[in-house]
């Protein structure tokens, strides 16, 4: 074809090539053939950088995710130090773990050891509980629970004080089974218990208090009287996050389910929710 540019020399050649369908065919195939392939290597080693990629990066979130749900100890901040976390949002979020967690253990010592905890159970006394808990609301969701055993009064009456003692030191023993390490469990005197439940949604607190209610109810222990347990539950968000407020609240869930019955669970919203007292108690599945 004659060209229009004048900087190029045409040669006014026509070139036709001439060939079976069967070979044509060949050739197609075989491109595509190749193409195919090389398409295939390129997303396979473009999915295996995104693997790659993705484990460095997840490698230091999951290591921090797991140590900051461990109870604040000095060994644990050095872990946290040890986490080689090679980009800049990973190690802002280390530095602010490191540091809240170091606020908690410097709050946790500055307690007097004797004179926040109770002796009979090793738990937190009410000074004790008051003053870590607020410390440890960084999580959006916290939950707070109260507990308070079930006629305790009639079993001191009928079993004598010293068996009253073994009731709660087995229940404490329960609660500390039950909860993890980064609950806070509270006696507030008597036979009245507290546990503030960090990174923990109510409905989750709910199945909690649940499996406390149904495993106090079932320990059968010589020479102790079986005892069964009514539990207040209220998420501090309902409380606008002020852990007296949402220790009334929880109260007012606890008097519900005691006067549901005993023996049962109640939540802040299902009490406010109750129309009248004396309705049926609240028993989750
Ligand atoms: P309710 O089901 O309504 O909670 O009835 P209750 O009898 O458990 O409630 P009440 O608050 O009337 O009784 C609590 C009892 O707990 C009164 C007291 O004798 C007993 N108590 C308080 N502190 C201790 C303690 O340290 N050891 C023992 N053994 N008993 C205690
Ligand atoms: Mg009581
Ligand atoms: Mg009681």
């Amino acid at each position: 074809f004659p060209s229009h540019d004048s900087n190029r020399k045409a040669t006014n050649w026509n070139v036709f090539v001439y060939a079976d369908s069967a070979l044509i065919n060949d050739i197609m195939l075989s491109t595509i053939r190749q193409s195919i392939w090389f398409i295939i290597s390129i997303l396979a080693f473009t999915s295996f950088l995104a693997y790659v990629f993705s484990t460095l990066i997840a490698r230091p979130l999951r290591r921090l995710a797991t140590l900051s749900a461990s109870k604040p100890a000095p060994h644990i901040v050095d872990e946290l130090n040890q986490i080689d976390t090679w980009y800049d949002e990973a190690t802002r979020l280390k530095v602010s773990i490191i540091s809240s967690m170091l606020s908690t253990i410097k709050q946790v010592n500055l307690l007097d050891r004797e004179a926040s905890t109770d002796p009979l159970t090793g738990l937190f006394n009410r000074r004790g509980f008051t003053a870590l808990a607020p410390v440890i609301t960084q999580f959006t969701e916290n939950a707070v629970m109260s507990l308070d055993l079930d006629h305790f009064k009639k079993i001191n009456d009928v079993w004598g004080h010293d068996v009253g003692d073994k009731v709660l030191e087995m229940v404490s023993r329960v609660l500390k089974s039950i909860c993890r390490d980064s609950d806070i469990i509270g006696r507030f005197g008597g036979e009245e218990f507290i546990i503030l439940l960090p990174g923990t949604r109510v409905e989750n607190a709910r199945h909690i208090a649940e499996r406390i209610r149904a495993t106090i109810e079932a320990v059968r222990e010589e020479g102790l009287p079986s005892v069964t347990i009514s539990i207040g539950i209220v998420a501090l968000s309902e409380a606008a996050n002020q852990i007296p407020d949402a220790i009334k609240m929880t109260d007012l869930a606890l008097y519900e389910a005691k006067d549901a019955g005993r023996n049962c669970v109640v939540t802040w919203q299902q009490a406010v929710n109750t129309p009248q007292r004396h309705a049926e108690p609240v028993r989750i599945p």
